[in-house]
């Protein structure tokens, strides 16, 4: 009785979980970056792809400097988009129908030079918290840092976005209870990558989840910088890393693991991705995928 049973259960999985489509469909953006995005886009796509809850497509723009106008995407048809993408401005109804998707409930991801595009489209700016060159000034916002205990703005002249070398480094969790870092450990150590500091924004609706120290001996600024964070944009959800300068950067089991929970949290505002990979880095080794 109880064999049959297990059976039937086996049975109801292969029919039910194993052959299941994913649910959610995410859209990467990229074309255009002063980063290698024909080589990291793919290790996006795996990323997610690898956690069995997305189907993936990829939009690619046409190339830096020419004609915009046949990137139109129809936002509508995905829960989440992901921005690998770090170039000339979309036409003005792709950035409309953008502002509009989010504000009725989409999703965006952030990654690395993603928050360098569009230094100059106030709504950009404001879905994605935080953003580093592109134009930007002391007047596009303040700097956001993590001291005593909380999250502090900082309105200071200085750069809008650098980075000392690049080095692996901590990351440290400032909200554990958040379902993106829930069960991390305190700190892991993130596989050598830019440490973005003096990042500058709006600021607005920021969660910040997690920062890493930007050692001076590293050139870095010697505060506490934000590393993982969520925003709400309207009805729409926005999940933002300044992690992932390269290939070596994204093979970094917890940036992948963090590229899986926030892009779920982006397109549902829940994580369901609850265990974490036995290989998920320790307080100070860094792990890579093989
Ligand atoms: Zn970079």
């Amino acid at each position: 009785m109880y064999r049959k049973f297990i059976l039937c259960l086996l049975a109801f999985f292969v029919a039910n979980g194993a052959q299941a489509e994913p649910e959610l469909r995410a859209l990467i953006v990229d074309g255009q970056n002063n980063h290698d995005w024909r080589s990291t886009t793919p290790l996006l796509r795996n990323a997610l792809e690898d956690a069995g809850l997305f189907s993936v497509e990829v939009e690619t723009t046409p190339p830096k400097g020419s004609n915009m106008s046949s990137f139109q995407p129809d936002w509508s048809q995905y829960d989440v988009i992901v921005s690998n993408y770090n170039g000339d401005a979309w036409p003005r109804r792709t950035r409309e129908s953008f502002v509009k998707y989010m504000r009725e409930g989409g999703g965006l991801v952030i990654v690395h030079a993603a928050n360098n595009a569009f230094g100059d489209w106030p709504e950009f700016n404001e879905m994605i918290g935080l953003g580093g060159w592109g134009g930007r000034t002391p007047q596009s916002g303040p700097y956001l840092r993590y001291r005593d205990g909380k999250a502090v703005i900082e309105q200071l002249p200085g750069a809008s976005g650098s980075h000392g070398k690049q080095h692996d480094f901590q990351v440290v969790v400032r909200d554990p209870d958040h379902p993106i870092t829930r069960g991390m450990p305190r700190a892991w150590m993130h596989a050598k990558d830019e440490l973005y500091d003096r990042l500058r924004g709006p600021a607005q609706n920021i969660n910040l989840l997690a920062t890493a120290y930007a050692d001076p001996e590293q050139g870095g600024t010697g505060q506490h910088e934000p590393m993982i964070f969520t925003l709400t944009y309207g009805k729409g959800r926005v999940f933002h890393t300044p992690m992932g300068h390269s290939s070596h950067s994204m093979n970094c089991i917890g940036f992948i693991v963090t590229l899986q929970r926030g892009t779920e949290w982006a397109a549902t505002g829940e994580v369901t991705q609850t265990d974490l990979p036995r290989d998920f880095p320790s307080e100070d080794s860094v792990s890579l995928k093989r």
